[in-house]
């Protein structure tokens, strides 16, 4: 049986109802919080609503997929990257990429 998820878009205030395959949730780090994101057939637009606690478990339930964005990368790691890649021959390099 297909759950339907029942929101208004909340942009132009059309109430939708999307089957859990129309949404998918982003996740924080701990998967405690996150946005259901879904696509507003009237506005065409990428919308989002944030979510947690139980809703959160009874979308998951109800099948909508979810993910966690990989952490972003900060100046301090391509600094970090890069003094890696100044102490290293390029012999050393081509070790580790062809491992
Ligand atoms: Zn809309």
């Amino acid at each position: 049986m297909a759950v339907i998820i029942k929101l208004d878009c909340g942009r132009c205030r059309t109430y939708l109802e999307l089957e859990a395959g129309d949404t998918v949730l982003e996740l924080n780090q701990k998967g405690t919080v996150g946005k259901l994101i879904f696509h507003c057939p009237v506005c065409n637009e990428r919308r989002e609503r944030p979510v947690e606690g139980l809703h959160l478990s009874a979308l998951i339930a109800a099948g909508v997929g979810y993910f966690t964005p990989r952490p972003l990368i900060c100046e301090g790691d391509v600094d970090q990257f890069v003094f890696q890649l100044d102490r290293r021959t390029d012999s050393e390099i081509w070790e580790e990429l062809e491992q």
